[in-house]
């Protein structure tokens, strides 16, 4: 409970505040004790409230298991817990993965630097080509093009999975000033529900008007669930200061 505690004492804290040891914590901030009490009050009241606000702000994985396993049962698959999950947590789906994963291959961190890497390559292969030796080095240059961009590949596509972010703009929805040509300025791509039906359709789950409801539903439920707790969370603690 105490790396919880913690995270919660980072966010209860405003962002501008001099932590310098001349300035004292602001009164808005709270302690770890009430953090502490908020926090049990906050998961006596709702288990999954708490569970949902943990997993989804601060990613802790206790919490993230106990919320998976609670969709799980409520709706019966892995699969359409995945649909939710994603919904929470920001994270894309179907085409809209591969979207983000192509566009990490473009302009993401990695993307520069293997691009220098493969067009050093492609120079030097064709300077040894024009010079008719060397076909062992040739052969060598082509096989790390190859496997450089196969690392590349394996790279988007692990990070595709993490965040629904513009990796053109870095979510800021512009680039030199001008709105992100890949975006359209917004910074994110969010699902719709064709994101899950594509999702979905990989396991041959047919995504039917019923089930849509159902999980917009479930999406709503949780919503009200979480703004309780953290509203909840909130009236605790500041009960805590005035004690
Ligand atoms: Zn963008």
């Amino acid at each position: 409970m105490s790396n919880v505690v913690e995270l919660l004492e980072k966010l209860s804290k405003p962002k501008s505040v001099n932590m310098s040891n001349t300035f004292k914590a602001p009164k808005s901030s709270l302690d770890k004790q009430e953090l502490y009490s908020a926090l049990c009050v906050a998961g006596k009241k709702s288990p999954i409230g708490l569970a949902i606000v943990m997993a989804t702000e601060f990613g802790e994985i206790q919490y993230v298991d106990q919320l998976q396993n609670y969709l799980i049962e409520k709706l019966g698959s892995e699969e359409l817990m995945t649909v939710v999950y994603s919904e929470l947590c920001f994270i894309p789906l179907g085409r809209n993965q591969l979207r983000i994963k192509s566009l990490l291959k473009q302009y993401g961190p990695r993307a520069k630097r293997s691009r220098r890497l493969i067009d050093s390559w492609n120079r030097a292969i064709k300077s040894l080509t024009r010079s008719g030796r060397h076909q062992d080095l040739v052969n060598r240059h082509l096989s790390d093009i190859e496997s450089e961009r196969k690392s590349l590949d394996d790279w988007a596509a692990k990070y595709s999975k993490l965040s629904c972010n513009c990796p053109r703009c870095g979510a800021t929805g512009s680039v030199n000033g001008e709105r992100c040509k890949s975006c359209h300025g917004d910074g994110y791509f969010k699902n719709k529900v064709i994101n899950w039906k594509e999702h979905l359709g990989q396991f041959d789950i047919k995504l039917t008007p019923e089930l849509t409801l159902k999980i917009e539903s479930i999406l709503d439920d949780l919503a009200i669930k979480k703004q309780t707790t953290i509203n909840a969370m909130t009236k605790r603690a500041r009960l805590e200061r005035t004690d």
